[in-house]
Parts: C-alpha cells; sequence; structure tokens
C-alpha cells in the first residue's frame, strides 16, 4: 500500500517511509491511497475475536508486507496488553475507557504502535533516528514511554517549563536511557516553532534522519481506529444505532473512527466535542474554516487552533460539505459547563469523569436531545487522576493515584533547560 501527501506536489511512498518521513517533503500528510472495506462476516462475528485479531485484520492492509505478518501481530500483542473497557453509564449512554494504558492516556496505543514500527524498521540500519516532539502534556509522556529502550531511535521531548502538570513532567523527564527531554523557557507554541523549525533545517537534515511523532505520522493516527472496532464488539447487541462523541483537540483520533467507519463498521455518525477551541465547530456551521490562536482551558490536551488532522477529514469525504455533515456534528463547551458536566456524571452515576471525558460526555447529550434512539458512547481519553487539580475542585471525592503513576512519582526528573532555537540545534548536532 502506498500513501500519498494531501499537498499532491510529492512522490507516493511506502508505509515504511511515510512513517520515517512523518510529513511528506511538500509540507502534506500522508494518506493512504485506498481503504478497503472488511468482509461484512468481520462485523458479525466480531464478538469471537481478541483485540489483536480485530487489530490485525483491520491494519492489515496499510502496513501491507512491509512488516511480515507474524512480527505485526507481535507488535500488536505488545501494544494491545491492556483493556479497553465500555462501561454504562446511563442507559443509552457509555464511557469507552481508553486510560488504562501505561501513561493512562489513549495515546498510549498510537505511541507505541509506531514505536514499535520504527524500531522494526531501523533494525539493522546503521543511522540512528531522531524522534524530535513537542507537547503540552500528554503526548510527551506516553511518547516517552512508548519508544522507551527501542534500538536505533533517539527521541528528544520539548516541553514547556513550569507548564505541564507534576505527574506529567514525571512522566518524560524520569525514563533515561534513549529517551531527552528539553525543559523549554517558553509556552507550548515556542516548544512548537523549534520543532517546525528543526524540520526545515538543512543543515540538521544532512546530519541526521528526523521524524515526528505527533498524530501527523500514520503509524500514531491510524492505530487509533482499533479504539472504534473494540467498543463496537463490546456494544453491538444494544440493538439500536451506535453514536460515538470522541473530544477533540487535532482530530486524529476521530478521523481514525470514520477510517474504521470506512472499513464497514455499522456506525453511521460521529460527534466531535472540542472546548472553546471551536474552528470545526464553526466550520461544521458555516462552511468556513478559519483557524484561530489556541486559547487555554481545562481540557487543556485539546487546545488546539488550528486542528492537523481536520484535512484528512475532509479528504476522507472529498470535501464535500453535505456529505461530511451527514456523518459528523460538532459542538463546543465552556470550561463552566464542561465542570458543570463533571459534577452531574458524579452526581447521577457515580463516575468520575475527566474534564477531556466530560466534553465527550456533552457533545453526546446534545446530539442525543435530537437523535434519542441512539446508544451512545464518549471516549474517555485520559485518566481523571491525571487531571487531579481541576478533578478533585470539582467533585468531593480524593482520587487514589493508580500504580503506572506511583511509579513514577519517586524517580528523579532529569531534563536539559533550553530557551533559544539554537539550543536545540547544537544539541541534536552534538548527540
Ligand atoms: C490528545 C488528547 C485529546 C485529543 O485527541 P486528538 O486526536 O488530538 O483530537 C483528547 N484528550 C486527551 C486526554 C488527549 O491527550
Amino acid at each position: 500500500m502506498n500513501f500519498y501527501s494531501l499537498n499532491k506536489q510529492a512522490p507516493e511512498v511506502s508505509f515504511r517511509d511515510a512513517v520515517i518521513n512523518g510529513i511528506a517533503p511538500d509540507r502534506g500528510l500522508y494518506f493512504p491511497e485506498s481503504i478497503t472495506p472488511l468482509p461484512d462476516s468481520f462485523f458479525e462475528n466480531i464478538e469471537e475475536l481478541s483485540n489483536q485479531e480485530i487489530a490485525f485484520n483491520a491494519i492489515h492492509q496499510f502496513v501491507s508486507d512491509e512488516i511480515p505478518n507474524e512480527k505485526l501481530k507481535e507488535i500488536l500483542v505488545n501494544v494491545l496488553d491492556f483493556e479497553f473497557p465500555v462501561v454504562e453509564i446511563e442507559d443509552t449512554i457509555a464511557t469507552l475507557e481508553l486510560f488504562h494504558g501505561p501513561t493512562m492516556a489513549f495515546k498510549d496505543v498510537g505511541a507505541r504502535f509506531m514505536a514499535n514500527c520504527l524500531g522494526y524498521f531501523s533494525e539493522g540500519e546503521s543511522h540512528k533516528v531522531t524522534v524530535l516532539v513537542a507537547t503540552s502534556g500528554d503526548t510527551g509522556g506516553a511518547v516517552a514511554n512508548g519508544f522507551l529502550g527501542v534500538m536505533g531511535v533517539k527521541v528528544v521531548i520539548l516541553y514547556p517549563s513550569g507548564k505541564v502538570s507534576d505527574i506529567q513532567e514525571r512522566q518524560l523527564t524520569t525514563l533515561g536511557q534513549n529517551i531527552t527531554a528539553l525543559e523549554v523557557d517558553g509556552t507550548f507554541d515556542d516548544c512548537q516553532k523549534m520543532v517546525k523549525t528543526a524540520f526545515l533545517d538543512e543543515q540538521l537534515l544532512s546530519n541526521m534522519q528526523l521524524t515526528s511523532a505527533n498524530s501527523i505520522n500514520v503509524a500514531r493516527w491510524l492505530p487509533q481506529l482499533f479504539y472504534f472496532l473494540f467498543a463496537y464488539k463490546q456494544a453491538k447487541s444494544q440493538g439500536i444505532e451506535i453514536v460515538f462523541s470522541v473530544p477533540s483537540g487535532n482530530f486524529g483520533n476521530i478521523c481514525a473512527g470514520m477510517v474504521a467507519q470506512r472499513l464497514g463498521m455499522p456506525v453511521k455518525h460521529f460527534v466531535a466535542a472540542t472546548n472553546v477551541n471551536d474552528t470545526v465547530p464553526e466550520f461544521m456551521k458555516t462552511g468556513t474554516y478559519n483557524p484561530k490562536p489556541s486559547t487555554a482551558t481545562i481540557s487543556n490536551a485539546m487546545d488546539v487552533g488550528d486542528p492537523s488532522n481536520f484535512i484528512r477529514i475532509r479528504h476522507l469525504f472529498q470535501d464535500n460539505f453535505d456529505t461530511l455533515s451527514e456523518n459528523l456534528s460538532s459542538f463546543t463547551f465552556s470550561d463552566e459547563k464542561t465542570r458543570f458536566a463533571m459534577k452531574a456524571i458524579y452526581n447521577d452515576s457515580k463516575y468520575i469523569a475527566d474534564p477531556h471525558g466530560a466534553v465527550g460526555y456533552l457533545g453526546l447529550k446534545k446530539y442525543q436531545e435530537k437523535h434519542p434512539n441512539t446508544y451512545g458512547i464518549f471516549l474517555e481519553t485520559a485518566h481523571p487522576v491525571k487531571f487531579l487539580d481541576v478533578v478533585e475542585e470539582t467533585i468531593p471525592e480524593k482520587l487514589a493515584i493508580p500504580p503506572q503513576i506511583q511509579k513514577v512519582m519517586g524517580k528523579e526528573k532529569k531534563s536539559i533547560h533550553i530557551a533559544a532555537y539554537q539550543e536545540l540545534k547544537d544539541f541534536l548536532l552534538q548527540n
């Protein structure tokens, strides 16, 4: 299977090269040349399949023979070694918990899958690959954990000093080995700018193989489609139409859900729920895409003003606004509404939602007002303990610290302070 650039000014490449390049030379996102539906029998008998079998069937056409089947199966066993439960909290509302992985963020699956693919592709190569990633919080921990100890791959994570939570900082600064954390005196946007500058720096590019580990990379983006299939498997017996509500920032997760739909998953509609960063809800209302600077919120992993994957969604629907609208609704919610939802969920169901999941819940509720005869599943993308302050000041409950988090609490932080791009460049050239 080849992947083409959505800017159409770069050559088609294999899965391997799409993973190693991250982004195409014309700065376009890679997109698979075809998406072939799985046979009906796959969905009819999905309850009988293990998660690894479901994942293999779904991802195989994209990886094709660039990773041998047995190796791909082995990778999927490594990546999917935890649960993805659908937990019902109301009669027709359930949550798909995606936070049971090693860093308790849904990004664990994509980060681990990409790390395993890159590790496989680097075997026997004399050149190391350097993964450069900027994080506002959750991505860094998942990437650090996923890539830890992967041979032939070095990981450099930039994060804004003082602007990530204590738990998040420990998750990305305490691992050591092939993972280096650069603590930037600046904001997330400054980190992001440095990474973008590095990817255009000819001197760097001629000295090393640089790649990105955000959801632009197809190996991080595509495996997210597994979640929707795992949820479908669990909720199918409800016997009514299933709708997914996805708390969205860069729109990689929901876009992967729409790829699962193209694979034949019998789900007709998706809801993209956002915080006040409402570029997509505005687009779905007006048809005009108007990116803007991001606004800080309590669901900070979704503070994105120009979602990088939305272009993939538009492409999936050939940029036809009417068909897109039949498949996608998008709603925006304030922090006040989000906290209100966290309280309501807690009071009615004794369930503790994190701020991102609560935004997803609100999106679902709003959709179900007009579409009551549906079974709604909202995605819980992070464990509430990762947003401890917000959760504990919103609901009357003290959260227990799970073992995955306890493990990093006692470890020593190691980071290198940088303030300017030249320091990043010097670091990359010297190491
Ligand atoms: C990254 C993230 C999101 C947003 O996912 P996208 O694929 O960028 O839309 C939502 N919730 C949490 C907790 C995240 O870490």
